[in-house]
C-alpha cells in the first residue's frame, strides 16, 4: 500500500515528539508500505515568524512573506528525516519545489495546480521514505508560494491524489473531527464518519482541524481522509462520500470563526452595476468576501454590509476608500470585534425549523444577531466576538450534540 501521513505542528512541536513521529512512520514502512510523510512547521513556528516579521515591517511584500513562512516546514522535514535515519530506514526530505508542487501566483493563499509524480515515484522505488514540506509550492516563476494557514493538510491530500495513494492520514492533537471544537465544548463528541460536504462547510466556517482546500481536493479525487491523533492509536474520523442520505443528522456540528471583520457601506445608489463595481475591486485584490447583505432600498439608496477575513481588513478599507467617490458611497464603517457562528448538517435541507431552533438558542443567551446567511446544509450568524464561545456552547446543547446520535453509531 502507499500511505500518506501528515503530522501537524503540535505533533512535531518538540524533539521527543519528532522522534515519536519517526517511530510511527518507520512502523508503517516496516509493515510493508510505501510512505510519504507531510509535515507542518514545529509548534508555533509560523506564528513566531509572523511576529518577527511585524517587528521588522508593517508592510511586508507577499512574495517575501512566503519566502519567510516556508522556512518553518524546512526545519521540520530535515529534523524528522534525521530521526527516521537514526531508526535505520532510508529517507529523503523534499521541499515543495523539489517535489514539483506547482501553484498559481497568489502569494500567501496559493492554490495547487499540479504535482509532479516523477521525483517522488523514483525516490519511493529506491526504497526511501519521503518527508515533504507541507504548506508550500512554487509558481510559474519558480518563486516560493504558501497555501494559506493550515495548508499542510492540502499538501497531503494533493500528494495522495497525485500518487493515487491508498490512505491519507491526517495526524493531529485531537482524536478526530468532533461535533465542535473540543477546546470550547469539552462534551463535544468525536464523529466516526462525516461527509465531504459537511466537513467542507465546517472547515470553511472555522473548524481548524482540516484546511478547507484539503477537503475540496479529497472530494474531487475521491480520497478518504482519516483524521486521527498522533498521540494514540485510536481510530479517528473518516471523511468520505455520503453513503445513505437517510442517515444524515439534522445538525452534525457547530463551528465558529473569529477571523472575521464586517464592513458597512452607507447610502449607496440603488442602480444596476453598483454591487459589481464594489465586489469586482475586492476580487481583483484576491479578497474573499463572505456574507453580503443589502438592506431594503429607500429613496433609491441602499446600505450594503459584507464580511471579509480580519487579515484582509486593512486592504479592504484601502480599496473602499479608493472607490468611494466613483461608486458614490456616502460613508462606511468597520467592526473587527465580530465572529461567525454556524451550524452544519446534511439533514437540514429536509427538516424545517432548524433556523428557528438556532435563533431560539441564541436569544435565550441574549446574543444579538448582526447578520444571518443560510445554505442547504448550514446556517451562519455574525455575533459579537466576545459572545462567540457562549453561542457555540448554547447551540451544541440545543441540538443535543453531546448525546450519542443513532445515525453516527450505525453508519
Ligand atoms: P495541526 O497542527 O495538527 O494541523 P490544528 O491546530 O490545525 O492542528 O487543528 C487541530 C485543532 O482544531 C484541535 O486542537 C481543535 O482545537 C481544533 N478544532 C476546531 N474545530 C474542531 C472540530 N470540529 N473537531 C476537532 N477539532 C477541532
Ligand atoms: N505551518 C503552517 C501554519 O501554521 C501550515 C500548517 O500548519 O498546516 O499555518
Ligand atoms: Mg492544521
Amino acid at each position: 500500500m502507499l500511505v500518506i501521513q501528515k503530522f501537524g505542528g503540535s505533533s512535531v512541536g518538540k524533539p521527543e515528539r519528532i522522534r515519536r513521529v519517526a517511530k510511527r512512520v518507520v512502523d508503517t514502512k516496516r509493515q510493508g508500505n510505501d510512505v510519504v510523510v507531510v509535515v507542518s512547521a514545529m509548534g508555533d513556528t509560523t506564528d513566531e515568524l509572523l511576529e518577527l516579521m511585524y517587528k521588522v515591517t508593517d508592510n511586508p511584500p507577499k512574495r517575501e512573506m512566503d519566502m519567510l513562512l516556508s522556512t518553518g516546514e524546512q526545519i521540520s522535514i530535515s529534523l524528522l528525516s534525521m530521526a527516521i535515519n537514526d531508526l535505520g530506514e532510508k529517507v529523503k526530505s523534499l521541499t515543495g519545489a523539489q517535489v514539483g508542487i506547482r501553484t498559481d501566483n497568489v502569494h500567501t493563499k496559493a492554490r495547487i495546480v499540479d504535482v509532479d509524480r516523477d521525483r517522488m515515484q523514483k525516490e519511493l522505488a529506491g526504497g526511501n521514505i519521503l518527508v515533504v514540506a507541507g504548506f508550500q509550492g512554487i509558481n510559474d516563476a519558480n518563486d516560493i508560494t504558501t497555501l494559506g494557514r493550515g495548508g499542510s493538510d492540502t499538501t497531503a491530500v494533493a500528494l495522495a491524489a497525485a500518487l493515487n495513494a491508498d490512505v491519507c492520514e491526517i495526524f493531529t492533537d485531537v482524536d478526530g473531527v468532533y461535533t465542535t471544537d473540543p477546546r470550547v465544548v469539552p462534551e463535544a463528541r468525536k464523529l466516526n464518519t462525516i461527509t465531504y460536504d459537511e466537513m467542507l462547510e465546517l472547515a470553511h466556517l472555522g473548524a481548524q482541524v482540516l484546511h478547507p482546500r484539503s477537503v475540496e481536493c479529497a472530494k474531487i479525487y475521491g480520497i478518504p481522509i482519516h483524521v486521527r491523533s498522533s498521540f494514540n492509536h485510536n481510530p479517528g474520523t473518516l471523511v468520505k462520500e455520503v453513503e445513505n442520505m437517510e442517515k444524515a443528522m439534522v445538525v452534525t456540528g457547530v463551528a465558529h470563526d473569529i477571523n472575521v471583520a464586517r464592513i458597512g457601506l452607507f447610502d449607496v445608489p440603488d442602480k444596476p452595476g453598483i454591487a459589481w463595481q464594489i465586489f469586482r475591486s475586492l476580487a481583483g485584490e484576491n479578497i474573499n468576501v463572505d456574507m453580503i447583505i443589502q438592506s431594503a432600498m429607500r429613496d433609491d439608496i441602499n446600505d450594503i454590509s459584507f464580511t471579509v477575513g480580519r487579515t484582509d481588513l486593512r486592504k479592504t478599507l484601502e480599496i473602499v476608500e479608493k472607490i468611494k467617490d466613483e461608486v458614490n458611497i456616502k460613508s462606511y464603517s468597520h467592526d473587527e470585534d465580530v465572529a461567525k457562528v454556524s451550524i452544519v448538517g446534511a439533514g437540514m435541507v429536509t427538516n424545517p425549523g432548524v433556523a428557528s431552533l438556532m435563533f431560539e438558542a441564541l436569544a435565550q443567551e441574549s446574543i444579538n444577531l448582526e447578520m444571518i446567511s443560510t445554505s442547504e446544509i448550514k446556517i451562519s450568524c455574525i455575533v459579537k466576538s466576545t459572545q462567540a464561545e457562549k453561542a457555540v456552547r448554547a447551540l451544541h446543547k440545543k441540538f443535543n450534540l453531546d448525546q450519542e446520535q443513532p445515525c453516527d453509531c450505525c453508519s
